[in-house]
């Protein structure tokens, strides 16, 4: 079984064409697959990489052409945090195909994801969870509405829970709400899957 046939749940004999919307056969060539997906409006909601025919045969040149669209597309960061669920999938497509060892593709780490904080813009580590946190300078920024700091912590020592203090306070003024600012842009506050808090632009 491929890794496209154990993403999709599926059994081979289970696969058929109505399940595929494109064969990459059909195109001249990997670029010109590409150029066609990527110029429409908003691909990523219009094809899902687990419906392209023989895709699973063409990933080494695919991967800079993916990533290269999605890390524009996250730069830009245009999307709903529902849409960007779908752009992961064309990158997903690639890390998953990396970890499975029965494929041959193995990814080209010189190509790397590129993610910015939603706030400066300065380039941050790619947190493929969280696609519109903030760096780590811009958390000293975060106030309540009318501008006084806040800062937030886990409140659970396993790094769950998220509480929201003024600072100077010694973690002992409250500020009971998730939603933070950075001047007039809206943000909120979270637990990380994995301990710590997570800022992020609020839709
Ligand atoms: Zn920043």
């Amino acid at each position: 079984m491929n890794f496209i046939t154990k993403l999709f749940g599926l059994n081979k004999k289970e696969k058929s064409e109505k399940d595929f919307d494109l064969n990459i056969k059909n195109f001249d060539s990997i670029n010109s697959f590409w150029e066609f997906i990527s110029e429409q409006d908003k691909w990523y909601l219009k094809y899902s990489p687990y419906r392209i025919k023989n895709i699973d045969k063409h990933l080494s040149e695919l991967e800079p052409l993916i990533i290269q669209s999605t890390n524009q597309l996250r730069d830009k960061m245009e999307f709903s945090y529902d849409e960007y669920w779908k752009i992961i999938n064309w990158d997903n497509l690639l890390i998953n195909a990396d970890m499975d060892e029965t494929n041959k593709f193995k990814r080209d780490e010189k190509i790397k994801f590129r993610q910015l904080c939603s706030n400066c813009k300065v380039e941050k580590g790619f947190q493929q969870r969280y696609p519109k946190s903030i760096c780590g300078s811009c958390h000293e920024k975060i106030t309540d509405i009318s501008g006084r700091k806040v800062e937030f912590f886990n409140t659970h020592w396993s790094g769950g829970g998220c509480q929201g203090y003024y600072i100077g306070t010694e973690q002992k003024e409250k500020y009971d709400s998730e939603l933070c600012y950075i001047n007039v842009k809206e943000y909120f506050a979270e637990e990380a899957r994995f301990g710590g808090i997570v800022i992020q632009l609020k839709e």
